[in-house]
């Protein structure tokens, strides 16, 4: 029998006690197969048999509800799964099966079509949470490293008119609340707690059903781009090169020039096709971490007030500038970056383009050996972001020890004034 899916007119709290949700598919995480570890349902539509908390589509999920109040969307609407199916298969490797190595992404998020195809048929709603598919990329930065001889055209990985060939894959945030708990060190009660308080009280299930072990929490997404074979992931004759990079809207797509995102973006993709044609695979992790994930008006807020300081833009004052406007000089805590390396199966990185300190040690700490650390050629740095640059390394982030500044050779590295 077709399960009840139409939403009711009247609004049921999904904290309100006759909610015993029996029905509930049992999940256990990181189980040996998918049909033991269970399908995530978040469905709207049919509440008695959801078993996360939250909804689909991250951050997204707003608009949504904003279509469905406009009468846009019919609130029974259901995707239609044909011909979505991955272009690669990824995975299961065997760390998909260790509940502590993967927290914060459904593992099967890209299968569910195919592993949970007699639960869909019965009428569960249980939607992809992961999207595999293939592309052309055409970047100024890589044109220029064809005509300055430092990247060739292979009619493969970069074709002869520039184009570079990429598998892309698109992940949305599950979160297996004990394990998250567990990577930081904190009660799960704890977390629940604060997720639901600082959230302004979002989810109220996050207290009240403790049994809901899973949050698809309304954030963005994460991204990830592959060059050269995806199969070459994971295995150990292979050459691995990676950039874990951090969404920076204003540097990555709009080109400014006070940070070093989008030189540091484009140098891990020259780098990644670099090791694709050389036989191996290269791959760039995009998180949507806006601003060190303060957001983005809280980092045009920290511009300002470094560019208006006394003694302007500097150097020896960059991060404490970040920490009076937002409270830390970070929010980033890189503990659930690794989930995607390891849902990638990778187990080795030899080229880390990157100089973060805290990425790296995520990544080690993850049990991922890193044999190399790229730094950025000194080229690539646009002139007013050597504020940050030289600030960051003097803070200990990864560079050649000749090139650190300190003192007085720090307190001179200046920025542009904001009228300049
Ligand atoms: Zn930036």
């Amino acid at each position: 029998m077709e399960r009840h899916q139409v939403r009711k007119t009247h609004i049921v709290l999904t904290s309100h006690p006759h909610r015993i949700f029996k029905e509930s598919p049992v999940l256990e995480w990181g189980a040996k197969n998918p049909g033991k570890r269970g399908p995530i349902v978040a469905s709207l539509t049919d509440k008695s048999a959801r078993n996360a908390i939250g909804s689909h589509s991250g951050s997204y999920t707003v608009y949504r509800a904003l279509a469905m109040a406009a009468g846009k969307l019919p609130p029974e609407h259901k995707p239609d799964l044909t011909n979505t199916a991955p272009t690669v298969r990824i995975g299961p490797h065997a760390s998909w099966f260790d509940p502590t190595k993967i927290v914060s992404l459904d593992p099967w998020g890209a299968e569910v079509a195919n592993v949970f195809r007699k639960e869909i048929k019965g009428g569960l709603d249980v939607r992809p949470s992961i999207a595999v598919t293939q592309a052309h990329l055409h970047i100024p930065e890589i044109d220029d490293a064809i005509a300055k001889g430092r990247l060739k055209t292979d009619g493969k990985v970069v074709l002869a008119n520039g184009d570079v060939v990429v598998t892309k894959v698109a992940i949305e945030p599950v979160w297996y609340l004990p394990g998250v708990a567990a990577r930081f060190g904190v009660e799960e009660k704890e977390l629940r707690k604060s997720l639901f308080e600082e959230t302004g009280g979002m989810f109220p299930e996050l207290i009240t059903r403790p049994d809901l072990k899973v949050l698809l929490p309304p954030i963005g997404s994460t991204t990830v781009y592959i060059f050269g074979n995806p199969d070459f992931l994971g295995r150990k004759d292979k050459e691995h090169t990676c950039r874990v990079h951090d969404e920076c809207n204003g540097s990555d797509v709009f080109g400014s020039d006070i940070c070093t995102c989008r030189p540091y973006l484009t140098h891990g993709i020259e780098e990644g096709i670099r090791t694709a044609q050389n036989g191996g695979v290269g791959f760039i992790a995009y998180y949507r971490k806006e601003g060190r994930s303060l957001g983005e008006v809280t980092k045009f807020l920290v511009y300002n007030a470094r560019k208006r300081q006394k003694g302007g833009d500097s150097a020896a004052t960059y991060f404490h500038r970040t920490e009076c406007v937002a409270g830390v000089q970070d929010m980033r805590f890189q503990e659930l970056m690794p989930d995607i390396l390891h849902w990638l199966g990778v187990k080795k990185i030899d080229n880390l383009v990157s100089m973060s300190n805290m990425k790296y040690d995520a990544i080690v700490r993850s049990g991922i050996k890193v044999t190399r650390r790229v730094q950025i050629p000194e080229e690539l740095v646009p002139q007013d972001a050597s504020v940050e640059m030289e600030a960051k390394k003097a803070a200990g982030y990864f560079a050649d020890p000749k090139q650190v500044k300190r003192g007085k050779a720090l307190k001179k590295v200046r920025g542009r004034g904001l009228n300049e």
